[in-house]
């Protein structure tokens, strides 16, 4: 909740809508469109992540478990899966995938404004602010000082 007002209030000024007058309708309607088609965008990385990452655990499981190996085994079936379903272009294939990976591997915990990431707690590498995302999400840059580099902690 905090971090939801935070969020709405500092990213609201610093976009200057308080205070930069209209630009008249046709621009803002517009604007408004390419917001809602970013956040269509946006949402349905989140949702192929989310699939990649339950195709990959079936995997893993079929496999029975493993170490890191097993683990990168498990993410290449996956995403061969669904490129081959056409549910992944192989492009959107290695980006997910490589984000995956990451999330799968505890040590490597930078992370970037733009990049996909499971749920969990990020600090803002510049000012210490904290996200949590619940769910799998797009990393926005920092609330509050809009800084683009993020620590992943849990
Ligand atoms: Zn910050």
């Amino acid at each position: 909740m905090k971090f939801t007002e935070s969020w709405s209030t500092d990213s609201a000024a610093s976009r200057g809508d308080t205070t930069r007058p209209a630009r008249g309708d046709v621009n803002a309607r517009l604007l408004e469109r390419v917001r809602a088609a970013v956040a269509v965008v946006r949402i349905r990385q989140e949702g192929l992540y989310d699939r990649l990452s339950q195709r990959f655990h079936q995997a893993l499981d079929e496999a029975g478990g493993g170490g890191r190996a097993a683990e990168r085994m498990a993410v290449a079936k996956a995403r061969e899966e669904l490129v081959a379903a056409a549910a992944l272009t192989p492009a959107q294939g290695e980006r997910l995938a490589g984000f995956l990976l990451r999330d799968l591997d505890r040590t490597d915990r930078r992370r970037r404004t733009g990049d996909i990431t499971a749920s969990g707690t990020l600090a803002c590498m510049g000012c210490g602010f904290t996200l949590k995302f619940r769910d799998t999400a797009t990393i926005p840059p920092c609330p509050k000082c809009s800084a683009t580099g993020f620590t992943r902690s849990a």
